[in-house]
Order: C-alpha cells, then sequence, then structure tokens
C-alpha cells in the first residue's frame, strides 16, 4: 500500500554520526543478552546464526563509516548497521512496547534494548568477521570530513574526470565521497555557488577547493545542530535534530533564494529531487 504525503529521507553523515554519538555512552560495555529478528532479509547472516553470534558478547565501542554505523564486540567481530531510507536505531526500556515496522531488537543485560525500527525494510544489520568486512563498506570512498584535503580534492577531481555526468550525481556516489546524500549535496552546491547540472568535469580546480571548504563547513554546523529532522530522523535517545532550521535550498520548493530572492528551481538530478537557485548556482 502507497504511504501518500510521507517522503522518507536517508540519513546523512550527520544524521548517523549524531545517532553514533547518543548511542555510545549508552551501549559501551553492555552486554548481549538475547536477540529479536522480526524481519529475516534485513539480518546477515540468517536470524539463528545472527542472534547466536550477538548473544553474550559486550559492545566495545561504535564507529561510522559513511552512512554505516560499525559496533565492535569484545570477540574482534563487528555488527554494521546501515538505516537506508528510513531507519531508526533507538535506545529503549526493556518494557517498551515494540513499535509498528520493528525489525530487529538486541536485548541487553542491563534491561535495556535496541529497537531498529524501518518502515520501508530497506535497513540492514550485518554480523562479520573483521577479515571479511561486507561488499557495501569496502567499496567506500573517503570521508568528507578527512583531514587529508589535498587527497580529498585528487580524488574529486579525478572521479569527475572520468564522468560525463553532472556535479551532484558524484557527490552522491559513495565509492567516491562517503556519508554525503540529497540534503548536504544540495546545501553544498548552492553555498559553493556550482549548480547540480553543471557536468562534473567541468568543475574547476578552484570551485573544488571552494566546495570542500563549504562542506565541511555545513556538515560540521548539521553536527552541531545534531542532525536535519524532517519526519522521520531521531537520535539514538529518540530526540530530533534542529539543522532543518538552517537549509539554504533543500526542501524549500516554490520559496524564493535567501541570497538573492529569486524562485529556486525543483528539478531531478541524478536521479533524485534537487533543489537550487538557477542565479547563485553557475
Ligand atoms: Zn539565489
Amino acid at each position: 500500500m502507497a504511504i501518500i504525503g510521507v517522503i522518507y529521507r536517508m540519513p546523512e553523515l550527520p544524521e548517523v554520526e549524531t545517532i553514533r554519538r547518543s548511542l555510545l555512552p549508552l551501549v559501551q560495555g553492555a552486554e548481549i543478552e538475547t536477540v529479536q529478528v522480526f524481519l529475516a532479509k534485513a539480518v546477515r547472516p540468517a536470524p539463528a546464526e545472527f542472534a547466536a553470534g550477538l548473544t553474550g558478547r559486550r559492545i566495545t565501542g561504535i564507529e561510522r563509516r559513511g552512512k554505516y554505523l560499525l559496533f565492535q564486540l569484545d570477540n574482534g567481530q563487528c555488527l554494521t548497521i546501515h538505516l537506508r531510507m528510513a531507519g531508526r536505531l533507538v535506545w529503549q526500556s526493556r518494557t517498551t512496547p515494540l513499535a509498528k515496522h520493528t525489525t530487529l531488537v538486541i536485548n541487553f543485560r542491563d534491561g535495556k534494548s535496541l529497537h531498529f525500527v524501518d518502515p520501508r525494510k530497506f535497513g540492514t544489520a550485518v554480523l562479520f568477521p573483521p577479515a571479511a568486512p561486507p561488499a557495501g563498506l569496502t567499496a567506500l570512498g573517503l570521508e568528507p570530513l578527512t583531514t587529508e584535503k589535498e587527497k580529498l580534492l585528487a580524488v574529486l577531481e579525478k572521479a569527475a574526470a572520468r564522468r560525463s555526468g553532472p556535479v551532484k550525481g558524484l557527490l552522491l556516489d559513495q565509492r567516491v565521497l562517503a556519508g554525503l546524500g540529497n540534503i548536504y549535496a544540495d546545501e553544498v552546491l548552492f553555498a559553493a555557488g556550482i549548480s547540480p547540472l553543471r557536468p562534473a568535469r567541468e568543475v574547476t580546480r578552484a570551485e573544488w577547493e571552494k566546495l570542500y571548504g563549504c562542506m565541511v563547513a555545513i556538515l560540521n554546523k548539521a553536527l552541531v545542530h545534531r542532525g536535519t529532522s524532517q519526519r522521520d530522523y531521531v537520535d539514538g535517545r529518540g530526540e530530533a535534530g534542529e539543522f532543518q532550521h538552517y537549509l539554504q535550498v533543500y526542501g524549500r520548493k516554490k520559496e524564493t533564494c535567501f541570497a538573492c530572492g529569486a524562485p529556486l528551481v525543483y528539478v531531478r538530478v541524478a536521479g533524485r529531487g534537487t533543489h537550487y537557485c538557477p542565479t547563485c548556482q553557475k
């Protein structure tokens, strides 16, 4: 059944990192008592093996890579969770009733539980040994907030030279840059004054430098405001973010540009709904 009027949006780097930071003090050191899988296709290996592999383990830390969360276990194995389009990962009391669309529950010995709620059912939880990470993880490109600026600029320029498509498609390609999605790609391109429709190979070195600076500034500001919440995203404590109040173009279809007053344009670029200002972005 189609859900009319609900637009889901994938959590991007600021949202996933905010979830990581909110969950870390809650789950670090916690011992897994039981695991309940309600959607077999959401987990790998198969549910029985997945649950057996987690039971009795302690979580020693959480890292993030792109839009993936990586829970480290005390036996060296790793559980990676990708929220995809609409997944939420929320820390609950064991007595909290399961929300609709709960696909996975990890119960801890301290009486708390981690609930994975996923209305679109695209989210995944994969348990793997360090020697055999899933392909999605190994294919990831550089982190946008890497301190290796020159390396990142070289990667962007090289990827752009090989590509005939628009620059926005390059920014969304997780094999090049891991963690940007539709919101932050639109915001970064607006801040950098680059049209999302511009062929990636026509972006100059000076523009890549400007884009890099804008990307770092926007992602860091979004982290300060704990991500962008529209309908679905909340952090690990169930709290919404505030960056939606700072968006310049994303979600402002039919509104005017804050910088120049011109009407913003909404088009599809690289298969995604895209917002930009045709006056400020060239
Ligand atoms: Zn403008």
